[in-house]
């Protein structure tokens, strides 16, 4: 399968697109068309578990690497979840699921697809035959940082380097960034929210001098966020499994559609939602929740995509985004893949901070997507009333997701519809534990690990390791940058020439 650009005719295979992670034009790499799964597929998956169901679907896009390395894969990066099933299906009630992404070593769902992309990537090097080191150079809103950093430390030939937003993380993620280990790994806080840093992020993948100098020291650059197809791919298959899920289970036959909702932020979650669609697995609508920073719910309403306005911080840091990514790639098809008009709009986007779609875009958009979004009290009241009904805990994106399909059902189904609803669960409960126990308790406390404690007292929910020992961990990294591209550029070339030495990891 052969990949292009969303904004010009560059055409490259599934493992240069790995490699190269954006186009050099600035666009995204979309599948030159979608390969589609078969209800027999659908059947045989039925019998597959978690690793191969993902290899099956990744095999369908990324065919160049090899069926055998891609089983491999999976089966080695899902090895480092907890428990049997990477990613379980719980049934709340009649009609409603929770599918749990956040089983994984950094215990959000980003780990679905940061756990096999270091295969996928090393894969890809030698596919294509280069020789040179890869830099990952990532901007993160808290948790693709953590989960790059975990997956691909100490892997030889690769080195990580990770900015996050000084304003825009929670106590958690920061110490899970700040405590990483690994002899590769480079973590500095930039001045400012999610999106400058992720504006200079990409200013620095666009940089000649900073691409040069790299280029000097033999190293490539390679993007982990959700930009890079080999992030996009692995969060494909769990749509199928979670569907997959509710046949064996008997709550649904094969063909019956069913709807996903998705805690969104940089449009990388859903965007897989809606390509599993395109394969062939019955979907009926993807609700696509936003928090208080709606610029996808008012796109959704008004077909015109305004980046001018407030950004708030909310208690779902990893949504506060104003600028989602991904959307470029579903604009581009809905757009009947107009490369000159996708561009055009991008441009607009970063010089006037807005474009619009037309009406009929709009109306095809409308039948795939539902999008909503909610405030702080609605996210607070729907994971309080989820806990105290059911017994439920869920994190506080997972409950921005609850909260926008309660409006979906009351607005947009008929009271007698019985159509299954598979919520998203992207992080664990913990990993939020001062803004989760209020919410389920409307307790405040001051600290993070008093917050993991009480949660504890009150849920029974067994607290992640991973989480509980970062009190005990030594920062390893310090530094705050202006956001600044000459300082961010000089940091990372530093960092790749091994002037920058860190405080040492701790031993466990
Ligand atoms: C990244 C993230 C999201 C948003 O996912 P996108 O793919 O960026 O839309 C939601 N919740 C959590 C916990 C996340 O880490």
């Amino acid at each position: 399968m052969y990949f292009i650009s969303t904004r010009s005719g560059e055409c490259v295979t599934g493992a240069e697109a790995i490699v190269k992670g954006l186009a050099s034009d600035g666009g995204l790499f979309v599948p030159e068309k979608f390969p589609e799964i078969t209800r027999d597929e659908l059947n045989k998956m039925a019998e597959m578990n978690y690793p191969e169901r993902a290899a099956f679907v990744l095999n369908k896009y990324l065919d160049d690497l090899g069926e055998d390395f891609l089983k491999e894969a999976c089966e080695k990066a899902y090895s480092t979840f907890e428990g049997d099933d990477p990613a379980p299906l719980v049934r709340v009630n009649e009609g409603l699921y929770i599918l749990e992404l956040y089983h994984g070593p950094t215990c959000a769902f980003k780990d679905m697809a940061l756990t096999v992309l270091p295969y996928l990537l090393k894969r890809s090097l030698e596919v294509t035959g280069s020789k040179d080191d890869v830099l990952i150079l990532a901007a993160t809103s808290g948790d693709t940082g953590k989960a790059a950093l975990e997956g691909f430390k100490n892997v030889k030939g690769t080195k990580v380097a990770v900015f996050f937003p000084d304003e825009g993380v929670a106590k958690m993620q920061r110490l899970q960034m700040c405590t990483q280990s690994g002899n590769n790994v480079y973590v500095a806080a930039v001045k400012g929210n999610f999106d400058d840093c992720q504006r200079a992020v990409k200013n620095l993948f666009a940089d000649e001098a900073f691409n040069a100098g790299l280029k000097e020291k033999g190293v490539c650059l390679s993007s982990a966020n959700s930009i890079n197809f080999g992030r996009l791919a692995p969060q494909i298959a769990y749509y199928f499994s979670a569907y997959i899920d509710l046949v064996t289970s008997e709550q649904i036959e094969v063909g019956d559609e069913i709807d996903f909702a998705v805690p969104t932020g940089n449009f990388g979650d859903i965007l897989a939602g809606w390509y599993a669609k395109q394969m062939g697995l019955p979907v009926r609508r993807l609700i696509c929740a936003s928090n208080r920073n709606r610029v996808l719910a008012d796109f959704f309403t008004t077909g015109s995509y305004n980046v001018k306005r407030n950004f708030f911080r909310t208690m779902s840091p990893s949504m506060d985004i104003l600028i989602s990514s991904n959307l470029e790639r579903l604009l581009f098809e809905m757009s009947g893949r107009k490369a000159d008009v996708i561009k055009t709009r991008m441009e607009n986007l970063a010089k006037n901070g807005e474009y619009s779609i037309t009406q009929t875009e709009l109306q095809k958009i409308k039948q795939d997507f539902y999008g909503g979004y909610a405030t702080e009290d609605d996210t607070v009241e729907a994971m309080y009333d989820i806990f105290e009904e059911y017994g439920y805990a869920m994190d506080t994106h997972t409950g921005v997701a609850v909260a926008v399909s309660n409006v979906y059902k009351e607005k947009e189904v008929d009271e007698k519809d019985d159509t299954p609803l598979i919520v998203l669960s992207t992080a664990n409960p913990y990993k939020f534990p001062q803004d989760v126990l209020y919410a389920l308790s409307g307790n405040d406390v001051k600290d993070s690990f008093k917050g993991v404690k009480r949660l504890n007292l009150l849920t029974a929910m067994k607290p992640p390791k991973a989480l509980t020992e970062l009190r005990y961990k030594p920062l390893r990294f310090k530094t705050t940058l202006p956001n600044d591209l000459k300082k961010m550029s000089a940091s990372v070339l530093d960092f790749v020439d091994g002037n920058i030495v860190p405080e040492p990891a701790s031993e466990k």
